[in-house]
């Protein structure tokens, strides 16, 4: 495609994933050694369909000390350190 050598890119757009290289799925919860330190990140390109859940979640363990709605405890932050990866194979 001859043609194609005149083309320039004009602009550009990049979306950055926020990744958990540990097991790609989010961290959700208090952050040790602290119980008021709090964080929902590492959902690794999958985190938008989990967001209204871990609002709800994150929103109860906040304000109450549990989750109510779901248990979203499978997610918790200590996983890294105790060397338990959550795998999720249904996501790229
Ligand atoms: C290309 C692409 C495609 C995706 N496709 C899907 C999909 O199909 N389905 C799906 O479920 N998920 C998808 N995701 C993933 C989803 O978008 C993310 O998991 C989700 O947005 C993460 O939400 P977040 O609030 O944790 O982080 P973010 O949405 O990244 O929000 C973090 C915010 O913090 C701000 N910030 C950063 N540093 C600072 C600082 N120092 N001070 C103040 N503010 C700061 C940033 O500006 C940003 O607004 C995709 C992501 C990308 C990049």
């Amino acid at each position: 495609m001859p043609a194609f050598d005149a083309l320039r890119v004009t602009s550009s757009w990049a979306g950055y994933y926020e990744m958990n290289t540990f097991d790609h799925n989010g961290l959700v919860g208090a952050v040790a050694p602290y119980d008021n330190l709090c964080t929902a990140c590492g959902f690794s390109g999958h985190g938008l369909q989990q967001a209204p859940a871990t609002g709800k979640g994150l929103a109860e363990l906040i304000a109450t000390g549990a989750y109510h709605t779901l248990d979203l405890s499978p997610l918790r932050v200590d996983r890294v350190a105790e060397g338990k990866p959550l795998r999720e194979a249904n996501i790229i």
